[in-house]
């Protein structure tokens, strides 16, 4: 039974459309039929996901005197997984239809399938709920026996809880303190879908911020960091441009957090397919570490030079899905109206798509023309012009600056608006002759404003 389209299915349609069309995003193994939950990033996309990885980077680490980044390896040794927890509870509940022999999340299923225990592709029956790893397995070296087991990490946060005692005797940090990482995740999805939003494959930008642990019940030092981190984390999604108003906390309750969690806030943001998770705050407490000394009989405690006392440190960690931000920021960017539209194929109007990027995060900043291709003068100038704001924005660590000359003027601004470039310089006649400065159009607007040449760099840096 085909499922009801929503707006959000279109909406989504198009993101997709746009992204495959504009070189943002691909589906992964296309010419092989792709492979489900994977996907390749393009150019634009790459530049995209870099401008959001940089950000998070500078806000969380580079600014920050308290915090140690690492980047550990994806695989790792399957004790770090036992002692996690991964490898006797990272499971979903999966159902199989005995009719179509699709696969469903039990848990994600809606209250009719679940009651009357009927597919909801096909009508056929659904046979009893399984418990599924999610762990990616895989055998390191020649051997193929137990003792070569290994798993694609499906969280980058052991990598960092492992380091602990590293980072501590080389670096010697006070408390408090936070390891950071940026890498790639596996999770055997049962279901991928909504894009980029449960993928099989992805990226997670993490923190394991280690604090003293609680001297008694009342003391609630651990909270202070937890909402600072709130507000951090809240910083962060203004940094890469996302609208305020669609992201929510959702206090997690007791009996539904993880259960190393004494405390959950997940960030929940409006997609176009409904309401759900965006990144995660977590009170893991001393779980890991405790976990980690115990399996590895490695001591994890540290002294406290100024307390005299040695303890294993609490830790609260604030997780960001990449990918995840990607899409967010994707789908809050998405715009379409009515400027400039021209009459398609079948004499109706077409509707201007445009991406209203934060500059922070888009891929190009400035595009700069000659108003037309075949002037060879006009092309000339216009590279001088692209040449030296590409030079100056550089030196003022803004890049994304490109040169285009394909098709009429029109066409390019659309295609500028597409990928989200804020400002178009077009350079003229007039700027040749009568030195009367350049062109710059505004994505959102469509207002141009003449600005002198000797000014455009000022000008830009004041926008961007
Ligand atoms: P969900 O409930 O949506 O499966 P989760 O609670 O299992 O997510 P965490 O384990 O807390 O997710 O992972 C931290 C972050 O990693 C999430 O907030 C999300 O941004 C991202 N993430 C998790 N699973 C996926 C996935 N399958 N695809 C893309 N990003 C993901």
């Amino acid at each position: 039974m085909p499922q009801k389209e929503t707006a959000g299915d279109k909406t989504m349609e198009s993101i997709i459309s746009l992204c495959k069309r504009r070189g943002f995003i691909f589906q992964g193994s296309e010419i092989y039929g792709g492979l489900a939950g994977t996907w390749d990033y393009g150019p634009l996309g790459v530049a995209l996901k870099n401008n959001i990885k940089k950000l998070w980077w500078k806000r969380f680490v580079d600014d920050r005197d308290d915090m140690y980044g690492v980047d550990a390896a994806i695989l790792m040794n399957q004790k770090t997984w036992e002692a996690s927890g991964h490898v006797g509870g990272f499971a979903d509940p999966l159902v199989e239809c005995s009719k179509c022999k699709h696969r469903f999340r039990a848990d994600q299923l809606d209250t009719e399938a679940t009651a009357k225990k009927k597919c909801p592709d096909c009508g056929g029956k659904l046979g009893e709920t399984k418990s599924f790893n999610m762990m990616f397995k895989t055998h390191v070296g020649a051997g193929e026996d137990t003792a070569s087991v290994s798993y694609l990490r499906p969280e980058t946060a052991q990598g960092m809880f492992v380091n602990f005692k590293n980072i501590v005797d080389s670096f010697h940090p006070k408390l408090p303190f936070g390891l950071a990482q940026i890498g790639k995740a596996f999770r055997n999805e049962i279901a991928p879908r909504d894009f980029l939003f449960r993928a099989r494959e992805f990226e997670q930008m993490e923190i394991e911020y280690f604090i003293c642990p609680p001297k008694d019940a009342k003391d609630s030092e651990w909270k202070k960091t937890f909402d600072d981190f709130v507000g951090e984390m809240k910083a962060f999604m203004a940094d890469v441009g996302l609208d305020a108003r669609k992201v929510h906390e959702l206090e997690v309750p007791d009996g539904e957090r993880a259960h190393y969690s004494k405390r959950t806030i997940d960030f929940e943001f409006d997609w176009p397919f409904g309401r759900k998770e965006l990144y995660g705050l977590a009170y893991r407490t001393d779980f890991d570490l405790k976990q980690h000394s115990d399996f590895s009989k490695v001591d994890l405690s540290y002294f406290d030079e100024d307390g005299k006392e040695r303890f294993i440190p609490h830790c609260i960690e604030p997780s960001f899905g990449l990918d995840r931000t990607v899409l967010a920021v994707l789908c809050d960017a998405y715009h379409e109206d009515d400027m400039g539209s021209e009459e398609g194929k079948d004499g109706k109007k077409e509707k201007r798509v445009f991406l209203k990027l934060s500059p922070s995060v888009a891929p190009y900043k400035v595009a700069v023309f000659p108003l037309l291709k075949n002037k060879p003068e006009l092309v000339k100038k216009a590279k001088e012009v692209f040449e030296m704001i590409k030079k100056e924005l550089a030196v003022k660590g803004i890049n994304g600056v490109t040169f285009d000359d394909n098709g009429n003027i029109g066409k390019r601004y659309r295609r500028q608006d597409e990928i989200g470039t804020p400002y178009c310089v077009t350079i003229d006649f007039d700027t040749l002759e009568k030195d009367a400065g350049v062109t710059v159009r505004d994505r959102d607007t469509g207002k141009q404003e003449r600005v002198a040449e000797g000014e455009l760099v000022t000008y830009l840096m004041q926008k961007l």
